[in-house]
Formats: structure tokens, C-alpha cells, sequence
């Protein structure tokens, strides 16, 4: 009795491995092209975390002219969600990110190193299962979750090491008949890998990002396949990512302490190892203490969060970009307009204690992303947004689109554009004073100038001498200054702040008074630009308004 023999009893049907060696050849890909992937779980919830592994993994990708796949990690089958595929496929795609090969929706894929569905290619496992059986390098198990518990708590107890190991792995020397016996007999069994290694030696290795690392070998016989017939990630990811032909496996640093297994798994099965890139995660500030981004604490974890406020995918982007190299805000501000695509991203500039996640940053980026576009695009993109989040907004914007872009296009398009939207659900706020049916001011709130009579008299003034609608602003603004003048105010700043004592304030305060009678607000774009937008009419009736009602 041998190897084979057992390992026929365990999978009479599976093929040799030649032929998956066969049907998957070397690709035939330029030097330094890189083949990576992006591997989800479909739980259903795509993690900021995810997305950030994605768009490095495809920029280091497309940079080198190489190869970037979907594969579905579907071997956990109690977690699986309906629907999922296509969640991450269209989540990502919201952000650029679509793929070379892989699924392209829960049950369609595309390109031959398929099938990218891990439950789909239980046959290969088992080919290459059997193929370490065969040769003694994995073995079946016949414990029951009992015996295993008894095992740590004897290992617990000693204080030593716990796991399936050495002396410990039990059926690791089972003899092969009495294996066979209680197989045929229905016993209940896993397939473990036979481990070569040693914990007292170090293997090296050499991450693209982290640099190079020692680790203990690897010594636990763990199990490559469950009950179930399906394989452990570990051992799903050797086969994959040989028969994947991936070079690179970019993935979360939560495997980072799986290498030394993962190097001793490949070598047994005599493939070569890909280089590897782990990704810390991104971190959140927590009071002081750093901590990962949680989908349980943080609305900010979710993609879908990005989404629903309405914060351009593009501006998520930029950021993540930002924080995977440090190098990229500088590259950015010397590269105004360049496209993403230009940008070289280098792993070995990435962080590897995690970068912090900070969202004032982000909707910074966001504000300037959002400054670039014309009233068109705001217009398109918000209508968009609001169609599924604000229907109040879709509504507004839709009664008049005319309007609603010029609104929309105040000071864009200016050598400093508008800068106050961060994100389309910023939108409402941010213009509905310039809507007569959202504009109503319960209580003025004026800043330096704040007497009635004061605000009264201004605007009165303002009223019969100095408004025009017809005026260029150049006009228009020298007379807020005459205005200010024969009101007793400096007509420039810098006038009233060498000789405070000449003047009641200056012309600034003066345009404040304005702009909260005609918006309600103190912080708006260019006043000109809005009474031009409102119109001779409206403008005046604000204007009368805030008199009476003040
Ligand atoms: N399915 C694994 C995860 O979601 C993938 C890890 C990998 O990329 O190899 O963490």
C-alpha cells in the first residue's frame, strides 16, 4: 500500500495536474509586466480597504503594461450574499477599476485562466490535493473538533505553541492502510498539508512594500482541504495564483503572518512564488488612538458611504492616491490637469504602518476636483446624485435647468474658481437662497454693522443712488466704495486699518451688509456674480425686504 493508493481513494477522479500546467501556459507578456489581482470575499460589503488594494493593484498593473483580474473568493460559502459579484464589479467601476479577466457578473466571466470563481474549480484543488497526497506531503485527518480543543488545551496548559504541529499533528504518521480503512468505512476527514519546515530556522522574504522580513518557518500541518470538499484560502491562493500565472499578489497585511506558510506551501508544491506587495490598512484617529477603519464604527468604511453623500469618485480616488504615496501631492500640484494614469505609483513609497484616514482632506480634494468642472457637469452630476438621494434637489435643479447652471456656474471658471462644494449633497445648502421659494430669513444675522437703523439707512442709500443692474462689477464695486464714503465708512481696507479712528469701518463691512440682505448669508461666491444671476427685480425685492423686515 502507498501514497497512491490512498491518494486514488480520496480522488479517483481527479486529473493529473499536467493538464492544468497545460491549459494554463506562461503568459506571454513583456518584460516587467505585472499580473495581479483583486480577490474579494463576496460578502456584500465593499470595505474602503478593498477598493484602496484595488487601484493600487490595477495601477501597478497597467503601469508595466500587465494584467489585472477579478478573482472571487468563494470558498466560505456561509458568507456568501446574493447579488454580490456585481456589487463589487459595479462599486469599482464607479472608480474606474474595471478588469482584464475575471468575473464579469455573478455567473459570466471573461478570459482563460477561468474559472475566477473559487467554487467553481473544486476539481483543480483536489488535482493538485492529490498530487501532494501522492507524494506524501498531505495526508488525510481524522479529528473531531473535540480532539483538536483537547489538543490545545494540552498545549495551552503547557504553555507552548498551540496548533496542529509536529509531535501534535496527530495523523500526520497514521498509517496509510488504517487511513485507508476508516476512509472506506465513511469516516469523517479534512486533508492537511504535510509541512517540510522547521520553526527554529528562518525563511526570508522580500515584500515590495514592507522590505525584506525574517520568519520562523512554517511547521503547522494545516488544512488545505474542508470537509466540504472545498479548500482553505491558503492553499486556494497557491493553486490560483500558480495556475493564474500571477507575478504579484497585492493584498491586505492581514496575511503578511501566512507568508512563511504560503512560501512553504508553493515550494512543495514545486511552484514558483509570486512576489508579494501586503497593504496595511488604512487607519482612523480614534482620540488620539490610531486604530484600522472599522465597517462596524466608521459610515466611512463603506465605498457605498462615498456614494451616497455624493463625494466624486474621482476625489476618492485622488485621495487614495494621496495617501498611497507621499509623493503624489507634490506630482499633483506640478501636474494640475494630468490624468491619474500619468502618475508612477511606487510600492516601496507606500506606508507601512498604515496611512490615517482623514476625511477633511478629503472633501479638500473633493472641493478642488469639483471646482474644475463646468456648471454642465455639476449640473449633470448632481441631477444624478439627487435622483437617488435628494429628490428635493433633483426637483429644484430640474424646475428651471437654465437657471439652475447658472447658479451652478458662479465664479466657475475663473482663475480661482468657486471652492465651496465639497459634495453633491452639499448642493441644496449651498444654493438654495438663490431659489425665492427656499429663501426665507427668520432672523438676519449681520456681522461688524449690526444696528437696524444703520443696515437701514445703508441699504436705503444703496437703493436710491448707487444700484444698477446694468453695471460691470468694476462699476458696481466702485460704488459699494462711494457708497461707503458718503456713509462714513474707508473706501479701502487698508484705508481704515492705518486710521481706524477716521472711519466707522470700511467698505468691506458695507458689502456684508449687502450680501446677508440679498442671500441671508454671510459666506457666499461673488455677490456680483449672484445679483447678476437673480436679476435686476429679485435683487431689489431682497433688498426692500431686509429693510422691512430687519
Ligand atoms: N479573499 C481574500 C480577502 O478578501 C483575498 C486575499 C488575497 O488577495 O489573496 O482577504
Amino acid at each position: 500500500m502507498d501514497y497512491k493508493d490512498l491518494a486514488n481513494l480520496i480522488f479517483p477522479e481527479a486529473k493529473d495536474i499536467s493538464y492544468y500546467e497545460e491549459k494554463y501556459p506562461e503568459r506571454n507578456l513583456g518584460e516587467g509586466a505585472i499580473v495581479t489581482r483583486f480577490a474579494p470575499s463576496p460578502t456584500g460589503f465593499v470595505h474602503i480597504g478593498h477598493l484602496f488594494q484595488a487601484l493600487v493593484a490595477r495601477k501597478v498593473a497597467k503601469q508595466t503594461g500587465g494584467v489585472f483580474f477579478l478573482r472571487i473568493e468563494d470558498t466560505d460559502q456561509k458568507r456568501e450574499v446574493e447579488n454580490a459579484i456585481t456589487g463589487i464589479i459595479n462599486s469599482l467601476r464607479d472608480f474606474d477599476i474595471n478588469f482584464d479577466e475575471g468575473m464579469v457578473d455573478e455567473k459570466n466571466e471573461k478570459g482563460i485562466y477561468g474559472p475566477y470563481k473559487q467554487s467553481e474549480r473544486k476539481e483543480i484543488y483536489q488535482s493538485y490535493a492529490k498530487y501532494l497526497l501522492e507524494q506524501g506531503k498531505a495526508y488525510p485527518c481524522f479529528c473531531t473538533p473535540e480532539e483538536l480543543e483537547e489538543i490545545r488545551a494540552k498545549q495551552e496548559a503547557a504553555k507552548i505553541r498551540t496548533g496542529y504541529y509536529g509531535v501534535w499533528a496527530k495523523y500526520r504518521t497514521f498509517p496509510l492502510n488504517e487511513a485507508m480503512e476508516k476512509i472506506k468505512n465513511g469516516e469523517k476527514y479534512i486533508i492537511r498539508f504535510k509541512s517540510m519546515g522547521n520553526e527554529e530556522k528562518k525563511v526570508k522574504h522580500h515584500d515590495l512594500i514592507r522590505g525584506n522580513i525574517d520568519f520562523p518557518e512554517n511547521d503547522q500541518d494545516i488544512v488545505i482541504i474542508k470537509s466540504d470538499g472545498l479548500p482553505t484560502y491558503h492553499f486556494a491562493h497557491a493553486v490560483d495564483d500558480h495556475l493564474m500565472r500571477t507575478n504579484l499578489v497585492v493584498r491586505g497585511d492581514e496575511w503578511l503572518s501566512s507568508l512563511p506558510l504560503h512560501i512553504d506551501l508553493f515550494r512543495s508544491l514545486g511552484f514558483k512564488m509570486p512576489k508579494y506587495a501586503h497593504i496595511s490598512p488604512i487607519m482612523k484617529d480614534d482620540n488620539g488612538n490610531k486604530r484600522k477603519i472599522s465597517k462596524r464604527k466608521d459610515p466611512e468604511a463603506a465605498v457605498s458611504y462615498y456614494h451616497e453623500e455624493g463625494i466624486p469618485e474621482e476625489a476618492v480616488k485622488e485621495y487614495l492616491f494621496n495617501i498611497a504615496n507621499s509623493n503624489f501631492e507634490s506630482w499633483r500640484r506640478a501636474n494640475k490637469e494630468a490624468s491619474l494614469d500619468n502618475f508612477t505609483l511606487a510600492l516601496n513609497k507606500m506606508s507601512v504602518s498604515g496611512a490615517l484616514f482623514d476625511m477633511v482632506k478629503l472633501l479638500d480634494i473633493s472641493k478642488t476636483v469639483i471646482s474644475k468642472y463646468t456648471a454642465e457637469e455639476v449640473y449633470k452630476a448632481c441631477i444624478n446624485w439627487a435622483e437617488r438621494y435628494n429628490i428635493e434637489l433633483k426637483e429644484l435643479l430640474e424646475k428651471d435647468s437654465e437657471y439652475a447652471k447658472k447658479v451652478l456656474g458662479i465664479e466657475r471658471g475663473n482663475i480661482k474658481p468657486r471652492k465651496d462644494i465639497a459634495k453633491w449633497s452639499d448642493v441644496f445648502n449651498s444654493i438654495s437662497y438663490m431659489y425665492d421659494e427656499e429663501f426665507c430669513i427668520e432672523k438676519y444675522q449681520f456681522q461688524k454693522i449690526d444696528s437696524k437703523e444703520e443696515i437701514q439707512k445703508i441699504i436705503t442709500k444703496y437703493l436710491e443712488k448707487y444700484f444698477s443692474y446694468t453695471d460691470d462689477k468694476q462699476t458696481w464695486f466702485d460704488k459699494i466704495k462711494d457708497l461707503a464714503e458718503e456713509m462714513g465708512y474707508a473706501r479701502e481696507t487698508k484705508q481704515y486699518k492705518s486710521e481706524p479712528e477716521k472711519y466707522k469701518g470700511h467698505v468691506g463691512d458695507i458689502s456684508m451688509v449687502l450680501r446677508v440682505a440679498i442671500t441671508g448669508r454671510q459666506n457666499t461666491p461673488d455677490l456680483y456674480e449672484i445679483m447678476q444671476v437673480l436679476g435686476e427685480e429679485r435683487t431689489k425685492q431682497r433688498l426692500i425686504t431686509c429693510i422691512e423686515k430687519i
